[in-house]
């Protein structure tokens, strides 16, 4: 079996691990003695003493609609008139257009250090199933390099859009990896929510659903739901849980955005939080979305809509995060730079110290592949042999820096080197 051998490198959380010694695909050694391999003098690399990460990954983005910022101007800056431009120009988009598209996106994201990526795609009337079609050819494509989870994705909701339902039906058939959901547009969350779990169900797959990225609803109305517990009626992640629980649904959720949990009072957010925990549901925070679109209205005190990533972890719910859209009409500034999405979210919630430094590089790595459902991932001897590479000392300059992503291994190979 293929040998590799890495030395020279610097694993915040191993420090002791000088050597990596990789058979085939995977770890067979992590120690601090040099093993007894016989390795070629080609398969032997020194990482000039960098920093050594498990691969990265995006865990939220759209690469079916990334890079049409430059076709899509959007004046507002809002979500809405986003979606509304974006609408607009679905029946320009073919299936080559996306794919290329999503193509170079995916090469942004291996250049900037990932193993994997989950992708929204739409899946509405006006689209159809080309976005599906373009991704589920480009993830065959691809599978060597980067591993991309598709989400069927309900762009203009299920009931909200007619003909949704049996396109995310079809979307599922085809092979999209998790079913999506658009809470945060659904006039009956519990509908939304049950059709969702439903087709979860049906297809045995995982949940990812946008749900809350509305910080301009009145979250003051209240009402007793079916927990006993008191929360504001205009929150869709209260019926994510409750549709979960009642069905007894086992596999992976995942709420993105979740903005409304920063815009509810400090009561309703601990008691939200709670019922997220009990539920277990992992949260995708999407700061660089967020900040972009959030608040455009403000004149003063400006809102910036992130939701409450370290209340979230304190509680100890799974929290990641993600860039969300890269060079779209939703953010034209949202980049496949896993370090800078980092930096971002560490501006947006506050992060303060080492260890929440280094909880952000657990958050866009292990976290992520928890998440995603990767098997196999991680630092360890017997798993896949991933790693990324980083030109930094620690984690806190590779934020402070924004360092440079000098390298990138995949399943015992490298993809490169600089
Ligand atoms: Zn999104």
């Amino acid at each position: 079996m293929e040998q590799m051998l890495i030395k020279n490198f610097k694993i915040e959380d191993k420090p002791s691990v000088k050597y990596i010694l990789t058979e085939g695909t995977r770890i067979a050694y992590m120690g601090e003695e040099r093993p007894e391999a016989k390795i070629s003098p080609g398969s032997e690399y020194d990482l000039g003493g960098k920093l050594l990460f498990p691969g990265f990954i995006n865990v939220h983005t759209h690469l079916d609609k990334s890079r049409l910022a430059e076709r899509i101007k959007n004046g507002s800056g809002t979500i809405g008139e986003a979606r509304a431009r974006l609408l607009a120009y679905k029946k320009q988009m073919t299936k080559a257009d996306i794919k290329e598209r999503a193509r170079q996106t995916a090469e942004e994201m291996i250049q900037a250090g990932c193993i994997a990526v989950r992708s929204h795609v739409d899946v509405d009337p006006a689209i159809g199933l080309r976005g599906i079609e373009a991704l589920l050819e480009l993830r065959e494509e691809y599978r060597d390099k980067i591993t991309i989870q598709i989400v069927a994705f309900p762009q203009e909701g299920i009931s909200e859009a007619p003909g949704t339902s049996q396109l995310m039906e079809q979307a599922l058939a085809m092979g999209a990896d998790v079913v999506g959901g658009h809470l945060s547009i659904a006039a009956d969350f519990y509908e939304h929510s049950v059709r969702v779990f439903e087709l979860a169900e049906k297809y045995d797959r995982d949940v990812d659903i946008h749900v809350d990225y509305d910080i301009d609803r009145d979250y003051s109305k209240k009402s007793v739901h079916r927990d006993g517990v008191i929360y504001p009626d205009e929150l869709g992640i209260t019926a994510m849980c409750e549709v979960k629980k009642e069905r007894g649904f086992a596999g992976r959720t995942a709420a993105s955005h979740l903005c409304g949990l920063d815009a509810a009072d400090p009561e309703a957010a601990q008691n939200l939080i709670s019922l997220i925990r009990r539920s277990g549901i992992d949260v995708v925070a999407l700061a660089p979305n967020n900040m972009y679109c959030n608040g455009r209205g403000d004149a003063y005190n400006v809102r910036r809509g992130v939701t409450k990533v370290k209340a979230l972890m304190g509680a100890g719910v799974r929290v990641s995060f993600g860039p969300d859209n890269i060079k779209d009409p939703f953010n034209p500034l949202g980049s496949a730079d896993i370090i800078q999405n980092a930096v971002l979210t560490a501006y947006a919630c506050h992060f303060a110290s080492e260890e929440d430094y280094r909880k952000l590089f657990t958050m866009c790595t292990r976290d992520a592949a928890d998440i995603m459902g990767l098997e196999d991932y991680g630092l360890e001897e017997g798993r896949e042999a991933n790693f990324t590479v980083v030109d930094a000392e620690n984690s806190r300059d590779a934020l402070a820096d924004k360092a440079a992503v000098k390298g990138l291994f995949r399943r015992g190979r490298p993809v490169f080197l600089r």
